[in-house]
């Protein structure tokens, strides 16, 4: 990738520097350039991790960043490698002859010198074996980068098909693309007539668009009050003044009613970007976008980093999500990148969502309301005190109650139990011995499909032993129940055919969540069960039940989050109930009906949740009073990882105050390795991050060759 240009060596020994193979042809545009400079600076991320966000599809994974490059580059052996190996095969055949010949000094992509010599892989890979050819380190980019992207999990372009070589594939635009899309375009239709409110909310946001400043609107609106409408008329506004849009939604996978929305909207003009699609798809998308045919953007989290020219909107839709929070370097949160992005081009950034981080509630003058539903009347909301239920079913017999009903008269009702698995955890009644993942220390959770223990962070899968493997007493009880219990008693009360289940553990990728949902939302009547992933922003108008089976299970979880999190899934659950003209019931079971977050919740009191939320922030200098940024040391050895962490503090300790530097504390270990990590808080971000960019910057190369890696995480949203 061509960053700059320079007219000499700068120094560098010539035999460093490789022959040009050819020059590709696709630019990435100099704003989203500066992006990914500013946006490595704010998230103390590497320039090539970012870089990588911005480049087209077709580059990706070809050639460039992946470990794979350097293994596909070959040379002579040099002095210090093995020498040739003597053995019977050692005479050349006339195709190893010309490959060799072909070879230039300095080394070769393998693929293009088997292109140019005329030969297969086949011949290469002899030459390998008998060592007239050695595999060898080809130009690098980013090594941190690479290293830290392999900690964190998958690569950042694990979108993209891994482990392919560089080829001598042209990159000429596809033809034929545009005209394909256009023969099948859906003529665009305009929407209903807005209502009153709606109304005083497009002239609030389309005059801060006009506003020729960079402006920011939070759209607090409950569920089914009408935003998406609203973002539809925003984005017509933003076309006719000649520009164009980015629509962000949470998880593509589980929202395919928007994205047919947008398009029966703007037909052809839309272009989507989700990690579901194939290279080539991705690929056509992107030359769309960058030459200007599709100024409607539909997206996930990356797409905001879509090469969008006129680019002066941004919305972001179920801004509370935490899919918008990349949990891998580089680190960033698509809202605060959009925010970079259109200070470049004086646009306005548009998050719309029922229940806003508390973060966004700090200032009310850039907030718009719609209160109301717009087709349809609230829910009403039942709680069931479970302390004083004595069955050991999950469901209560009101709750079951309710349920028949919704479904004798032929409608849809969803019920909620964030929690996977058949039980939470699996324990020793005698001793406590509780059974954990031996690389994550993490509790396992019994599935009963396949009878099996499962650890839910790094989904390793273990037996379970015929007694307690610590005092070799009795067989193993069984903690809090999952969905997978739920599924199997719901089984026994309605038909089977009936029930639908939706969780991690039976949804695999896009097609498995839309598979399902359609099935689901094609039964009536019908139940879909299952976690989180049911509350989110599906448009069901059969849906007139919603049962929370335990409103507790993300209370005490240890993250400043919690309380908003359990008030944010009740809240967005609660809105899946009655959203046609049919009005909903939502049944929520809780052992904890007094915890203010429950409580609020129920009572629909979303003002004094906020402002109660804000003052704790406030008291505990947590966001928005102050930013964090939150610092892990990794390594197989915990001595290492905690000395690590140790150093890093002492070095930043002269710097804040002993209130602004948490830890560094031991977390339970991941993936085989130990894990410490440290928070600092302060109100002044910018010299925060300023101050801890230099350590890094300073200890990044040493602690490498210790083998402990430092992962820095700004504005995190997880502390696990
Ligand atoms: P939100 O995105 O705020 O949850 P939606 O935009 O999905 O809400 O709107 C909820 C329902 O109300 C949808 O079925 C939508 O078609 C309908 N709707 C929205 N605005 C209007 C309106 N002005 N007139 C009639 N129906 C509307
Ligand atoms: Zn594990």
């Amino acid at each position: 990738m061509v960053l700059e240009l320079n007219d000499d060596s700068d120094g560098l020994p010539p035999e460093t520097l490789r022959p040009l193979e050819a020059v590709g042809e696709e630019r990435v545009p100099d704003e989203l350039l500066s992006l990914a400079r500013q946006v490595a600076d704010r998230y103390l991320a590497s320039y090539e991790s970012c870089l990588r966000l911005v480049v087209p599809p077709s580059t990706r994974g070809r050639s460039g960043f992946a470990d794979k490059r350097r293994l596909s580059w070959v040379d002579r052996p040099t002095g210090e490698d093995i020498p040739p190996r003597p053995s019977a095969g050692f005479a050349l055949t006339a195709k190893q002859q010309r490959l060799l010949g072909a070879l230039p000094p300095g080394g070769a992509l393998a693929a293009r010198l088997c292109e140019s010599a005329g030969v297969g892989r086949s011949v290469l890979h002899a030459l390998l074996a008998k060592g007239l050819l050695v595999l060898c380190e080809g130009p690098r980019l980013g090594d941190q980068a690479t290293k830290d992207v392999a900690a964190g999990g998958s690569a950042a372009g694990g979108d993209y098909p891994a482990g392919e070589s560089v080829t001598g594939e042209g990159v000429a635009p596809a033809h034929g693309s545009e005209s394909r899309s256009s023969s099948v375009e859906p003529q665009p239709q305009g929407g209903p007539c807005l209502r009153v409110g709606q109304q005083e909310v497009l002239g609030n946001l389309t005059a801060a668009y006009r506003d020729k400043e960079s402006t920011y609107r939070l759209l607090w609106g409950v569920t089914g009050a009408g935003k998406t409408e609203i973002y539809l008329r925003l984005i017509e506004h933003v076309l006719a003044d000649g520009a164009g849009a980015i629509l962000l939604v949470p998880e593509i996978a589980l929202t395919p009613q928007m994205i047919s929305r947008v398009r029966s909207r703007f037909g052809g003009k839309v272009g989507v970007l989700h990690s579901g699609l194939g290279r080539a798809e991705r690929t056509r998308e992107y030359r769309r976008i960058a030459a200007g045919l599709a100024p409607v953007v539909v997206g996930a989290r990356s797409a905001v980093f879509a090469p969008l020219p006129r680019l002066r909107l941004v919305i972001v839709d179920e801004a509370h999500d935490a899919s918008y929070k990349q949990e891998e370097e580089p680190r960033y949160h698509a809202s605060t990148v959009a925010l970079m992005r259109l200070a470049m081009h004086d646009g306005l950034l548009v998050e719309g969502t029922a229940t806003p981080l508390v973060e966004s509630m700090r200032d009310p003058e850039v907030r718009v309301r719609l209160s109301r539903r717009a087709i349809g009347k609230e829910p009403s909301i039942e709680v069931i005190d479970m302390r004083h239920q004595s069955s050991g079913e999950l469901l209560s017999p009101r709750a079951r109650e309710v349920l028949a009903e919704t479904l004798r008269s032929g409608e849809q009702a969803i019920v909620l139990l964030n929690r996977r698995g058949y039980a939470a955890h699996v324990h020793c009644e005698s001793c406590g011995h509780v059974m954990r993942c031996v690389d994550c220390e993490l509790s396992l959770t019994y599935h009963s499909s396949s009878r099996r223990l499962v650890c839910h962070s790094c989904g390793r899968i273990y037996f379970q032993p015929p007694r307690c493997p610590a005092c070799g007493g009795p067989p193993l009880a069984r903690g809090a129940p999952g969905t997978e219990r739920l599924d199997q008693e719901l089984r026994r009360l309605v038909p089977r055919n009936l029930v639908f289940r939706m969780d991690s553990d039976v949804v695999s990728g896009e097609a498995g969540a839309i598979a399902i949902l359609e099935a689901f939302g094609g039964s009536r009547p019908g139940v879909l069960v299952g976690t989180q992933m049911v509350a989110k922003g599906h448009d069901f108008p059969a849906v007139t039940l919603v049962v929370v089976a335990d409103a507790d299970t993300g209370l005490y979880f240890p993250d400043f989050r919690a309380a908003e999190r359990t008030f944010q899934l009740l809240t967005q659950v609660a809105g899946r109930a009655g959203r046609a003209d049919r009005s909903g019931r939502v049944v929520v079971q809780t052992w904890n009906p007094d915890v203010p977050c429950i409580r609020m919740a129920l009572q629909r009191d979303e003002q004094g949740f906020y402002a109660d939320e804000l003052h704790t922030r406030r008291r505990l200098g947590y966001p928005p009073f102050r930013e964090i940024v939150r610092l892990m040391t990794l390594c197989e050895d915990g001595e290492r990882a905690g000395a690590g962490a140790r150093y890093l503090a002492e070095q930043l300790s002269p710097h804040f105050a002993a209130h602004e530097l948490r830890g560094p504390v031991r977390l339970p270990a991941s993936r085989g390795r130990e894990r410490w990590h440290l928070l600092v808080l302060s109100n002044d971000g910018e010299r925060m991050r300023a101050l801890i960019s230099e350590a890094l910057s300073q200890l990044r190369e040493p602690y490498r060759r210790r083998g402990v890696i430092l992962v820095a995480d700004v504005d995190p949203f997880t502390f696990g």
